[in-house]
């Protein structure tokens, strides 16, 4: 039997999961993932993983911990750049030595950097060094990277449509699922800000996704937009763009969707602890209060964050923004 590679369902798992199976697929490698969150998992990530982390970083320590024993080799690559212009958090960076410096009994770990500054071959070299490791031809390698290429266009083009990462995945899986084709019916549309690790995560992000559903509205986020759109809003009036991809593409979506998204509202989920927040939360809010039509909230998770609290600001925030439009039908 071939070896089992462990991808945690966390971090870039939701933006790259689709890509990485099919090609671990092609190239003939079993795939198990550690599924979605759970309290156990959470618990095992904020006791392994250095206090002072944010609790995505956390998740992603219980995330190993559940696949550990379940695999014959994890996948944590080190991801530093993908686009040539941004790099990732300083976390994503150190992930690989934070694991294996933190978890005992570990299998070995897959820790390939990718970095697209180092010329435009780097993203596939990469992989043939991934290859490598399984033992597997040039070519193969090549055939399963372009195909995974096709998935993964595939997949954004689902995101385009106005499904969510997991929706989007199961899709793929099952597209005669006609419930999944079609956007839910709502009279409010709210955009929500953050990264997809943290909105897409259901359990640290207390369901918000589908609290909002429940109440009517429907949502727009940064993996929504069409990355075009995006780069259109070029440095979002500072002098560069901010150096970090994740909260470079969230200022660009916020920028864009207060000044042309109508939308209803904006919510902005931000994590405890997280640096490069620290000065998004500064930036949007700045761009907020350009945009005093658009009711805008931040909601801040930590790994404490409990569903009365979040659901009481949430319908609270509907409420408010649901009679505002009501009175004045014409705003957005
Ligand atoms: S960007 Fe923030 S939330 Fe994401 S991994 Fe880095 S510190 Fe954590």
């Amino acid at each position: 039997m071939g070896k089992r590679l462990g991808i945690p369902s966390a971090l870039l798992y939701y933006v790259y999961y689709p890509f990485w199976l099919a090609f671990f697929n092609e190239i003939g490698v079993q795939v198990v993932t550690s599924k979605g969150t759970t309290k156990s998992i959470l618990d095992k990530g904020v006791r392994e993983a250095l206090a002072d982390a944010c609790v995505p970083i956390k998740l992603f320590f219980g995330h190993v911990m559940e696949l550990k024993n379940k695999c014959d080799c994890l996948f944590i690559p080190r991801v530093v750049c993908l686009n040539g212009k941004t790099i990732y958090c300083p976390k994503f960076l150190g992930l690989p030595d934070m694991i294996r410096h933190s978890l005992d009994g570990l299998p070995p770990i897959i820790d390939v950097r990718i970095d697209a500054r180092q010329g435009r071959l780097s993203k596939l070299k990469a992989f043939l060094e991934i290859g490598s490791y399984f033992g597997v031809g040039r070519n193969i390698v090549l055939k399963a990277y372009c195909k995974a290429m096709l998935v993964l266009r595939r997949y954004h083009r689902l995101l385009r449509k106005g499904l969510n990462p997991l929706e989007a995945m199961e899709y793929m899986e099952n597209p005669n699922n006609k419930k999944l084709a079609l956007p839910p019916k709502a009279n409010l549309k709210f955009a929500v800000l953050g990264y997809p690790y943290s909105i897409y995560d259901s359990f640290i992000s207390v369901n918000l996704l589908d609290k909002l559903k429940n109440m009517g509205v429907s949502v727009l986020t940064t993996e929504n937009i069409n990355p075009l759109v995006l780069a259109w809003q070029k440095n979002c009036g500072l002098p560069k763009r901010l150096f970090w991809t994740f909260s470079d593409a969230v200022l660009k979506a916020a920028y864009y969707l207060f000044r042309r998204g109508r939308v209803d509202a904006v919510l902005h989920l931000t994590a405890f602890g997280c640096g490069p927040d620290s000065i998004l939360n500064k930036f949007i809010e700045l761009e907020a209060k350009q945009h005093g039509d658009i009711p805008f909230m931040t909601l801040m998770i930590d790994e404490h964050t409990g569903e009365a609290g979040m659901t009481t600001r949430l319908e609270a925030f509907v409420d408010m923004v649901r009679r505002r439009k009501e009175v004045s039908p014409c705003q957005n």
